[in-house]
Protein backbone atom coordinates (compact mmCIF):
# COMPACT_ATOMS: atom_id res chain seq x y z
CA UNK A 1 0.00 0.00 0.00
CA UNK A 2 3.07 2.69 1.28
CA UNK A 3 4.40 1.33 -1.80
CA UNK A 4 2.33 3.37 -4.41
CA UNK A 5 1.81 6.27 -2.23
CA UNK A 6 3.78 9.61 -4.00
CA UNK A 7 5.66 10.92 -1.38
CA UNK A 8 4.59 14.31 -0.38
CA UNK A 9 7.67 16.34 -1.18
CA UNK A 10 6.85 18.42 -4.43
CA UNK A 11 10.19 18.64 -5.48
CA UNK A 12 10.50 14.59 -5.96
CA UNK A 13 7.24 14.63 -7.72
CA UNK A 14 8.26 17.02 -10.30
CA UNK A 15 10.88 15.01 -11.00
CA UNK A 16 9.08 11.88 -10.96
CA UNK A 17 6.63 13.68 -13.14
CA UNK A 18 9.60 14.54 -15.37
CA UNK A 19 10.31 11.10 -15.88
CA UNK A 20 7.04 9.87 -17.10
CA UNK A 21 6.65 13.15 -19.24
CA UNK A 22 10.16 11.46 -21.27
CA UNK A 23 8.29 8.02 -21.18
CA UNK A 24 5.88 8.85 -23.12
CA UNK A 25 7.65 10.72 -25.31
CA UNK A 26 9.67 7.29 -26.14
CA UNK A 27 12.62 8.48 -23.69
CA UNK A 28 14.46 7.18 -21.34
CA UNK A 29 12.46 7.72 -17.98
CA UNK A 30 14.59 9.53 -15.52
CA UNK A 31 13.53 12.93 -14.41
CA UNK A 32 15.60 15.29 -11.69
CA UNK A 33 14.23 18.70 -10.27
CA UNK A 34 15.96 21.62 -8.60
CA UNK A 35 14.87 23.02 -5.63
CA UNK A 36 15.39 25.91 -3.23
CA UNK A 37 14.06 25.90 0.19
CA UNK A 38 10.98 23.24 -1.18
CA UNK A 39 10.45 25.42 -4.15
CA UNK A 40 11.27 24.04 -7.21
CA UNK A 41 13.29 25.73 -9.40
CA UNK A 42 13.61 23.66 -12.62
CA UNK A 43 13.17 20.05 -13.61
CA UNK A 44 13.73 17.90 -16.18
CA UNK A 45 14.40 14.53 -17.82
CA UNK A 46 16.59 12.52 -20.21
CA UNK A 47 17.07 13.64 -23.62
CA UNK A 48 19.31 11.61 -24.91
CA UNK A 49 16.19 9.91 -27.50
CA UNK A 50 14.36 13.07 -27.47
CA UNK A 51 17.06 15.42 -28.77
CA UNK A 52 19.90 12.72 -29.86
CA UNK A 53 22.34 14.25 -26.70
CA UNK A 54 23.69 11.74 -24.76
CA UNK A 55 25.17 14.30 -22.02
CA UNK A 56 20.99 15.00 -21.18
CA UNK A 57 21.10 13.05 -18.32
CA UNK A 58 17.58 14.42 -16.24
CA UNK A 59 19.87 16.34 -13.38
CA UNK A 60 21.57 17.74 -16.65
CA UNK A 61 18.62 19.15 -18.17
CA UNK A 62 16.83 19.96 -14.84
CA UNK A 63 20.36 22.30 -14.05
CA UNK A 64 20.16 23.45 -18.00
CA UNK A 65 16.24 24.85 -17.51
CA UNK A 66 17.29 26.24 -14.06
CA UNK A 67 19.38 28.08 -15.54
CA UNK A 68 22.65 30.37 -14.13
CA UNK A 69 22.29 30.16 -10.19
CA UNK A 70 24.07 32.73 -8.11
CA UNK A 71 24.87 29.87 -5.57
CA UNK A 72 23.56 26.30 -5.28
CA UNK A 73 24.88 25.65 -2.07
CA UNK A 74 21.33 26.76 -0.65
CA UNK A 75 19.92 24.11 -3.19
CA UNK A 76 18.38 20.30 -3.67
CA UNK A 77 19.07 18.17 -6.70
CA UNK A 78 16.13 15.71 -6.74
CA UNK A 79 16.62 12.76 -9.19
CA UNK A 80 14.45 9.31 -9.55
CA UNK A 81 17.47 7.33 -10.01
CA UNK A 82 20.88 7.41 -8.32
CA UNK A 83 23.22 9.86 -10.10
CA UNK A 84 25.68 8.81 -12.90
CA UNK A 85 29.36 9.48 -12.36
CA UNK A 86 29.28 12.46 -15.07
CA UNK A 87 26.06 14.07 -13.16
CA UNK A 88 27.98 13.37 -9.69
CA UNK A 89 30.75 15.24 -11.30
CA UNK A 90 28.52 18.17 -12.26
CA UNK A 91 26.73 17.71 -8.49
CA UNK A 92 30.13 17.80 -6.80
CA UNK A 93 31.62 21.34 -8.97
CA UNK A 94 28.11 23.61 -8.62
CA UNK A 95 28.26 23.08 -4.69
CA UNK A 96 24.89 21.46 -4.63
CA UNK A 97 24.89 20.06 -0.96
CA UNK A 98 21.86 17.56 -0.74
CA UNK A 99 20.71 15.26 -3.17
CA UNK A 100 17.33 13.20 -2.37
CA UNK A 101 17.15 10.03 -4.55
CA UNK A 102 14.22 8.38 -5.95
CA UNK A 103 16.04 4.76 -6.20
CA UNK A 104 19.11 3.17 -6.12
CA UNK A 105 17.64 -0.63 -6.89
CA UNK A 106 18.37 -1.09 -10.77
CA UNK A 107 21.34 1.36 -10.96
CA UNK A 108 24.11 1.93 -7.87
CA UNK A 109 25.55 5.62 -8.85
CA UNK A 110 28.10 7.21 -7.46
CA UNK A 111 27.04 7.10 -3.71
CA UNK A 112 30.73 6.55 -2.47
CA UNK A 113 32.16 9.40 -4.53
CA UNK A 114 29.41 11.88 -3.22
CA UNK A 115 29.05 11.02 -0.13
CA UNK A 116 33.29 11.44 -0.05
CA UNK A 117 32.81 14.77 -0.96
CA UNK A 118 30.86 16.16 1.74
CA UNK A 119 27.34 15.63 -0.28
CA UNK A 120 24.68 13.98 1.71
CA UNK A 121 22.53 11.52 -0.16
CA UNK A 122 19.09 10.53 0.75
CA UNK A 123 17.55 7.43 -0.68
CA UNK A 124 13.63 7.54 -1.34
CA UNK A 125 13.35 3.80 -2.25
CA UNK A 126 10.20 4.78 -4.23
CA UNK A 127 8.61 1.56 -5.31
CA UNK A 128 7.31 3.74 -8.27
CA UNK A 129 10.85 4.33 -9.57
CA UNK A 130 12.03 1.18 -9.45
CA UNK A 131 9.35 -0.18 -11.16
CA UNK A 132 9.41 2.30 -13.98
CA UNK A 133 12.88 1.45 -14.73
CA UNK A 134 12.79 -2.21 -14.49
CA UNK A 135 9.96 -2.13 -17.06
CA UNK A 136 12.36 0.50 -19.33
CA UNK A 137 15.23 -2.23 -19.16
CA UNK A 138 13.46 -4.68 -19.35
CA UNK A 139 12.15 -3.12 -22.55
CA UNK A 140 15.00 -1.65 -23.97
CA UNK A 141 17.95 -3.17 -22.84
CA UNK A 142 20.03 -1.76 -25.53
CA UNK A 143 19.00 2.05 -24.99
CA UNK A 144 19.61 1.77 -21.26
CA UNK A 145 23.07 0.16 -22.29
CA UNK A 146 23.95 3.08 -24.10
CA UNK A 147 23.09 5.67 -21.32
CA UNK A 148 24.87 4.20 -19.21
CA UNK A 149 28.01 3.51 -21.59
CA UNK A 150 27.71 -0.05 -20.93
CA UNK A 151 28.79 -2.41 -24.44
ZN1 LIG B 1 23.85 11.05 -15.21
Amino acid sequence: MTETMPTADPAFEAAYQAAQKSLNEGGIPIGAALARAGEVIASGHNERVQHGDPIAHGEMSALRAAGRQKSYRDTTLYTTLAPCAMCTGTIIQFKIPRVVVGEAETFPGEFELLRSRGVEVIVLDDQRCVDMMRAFQDEHPELWAEDIAED
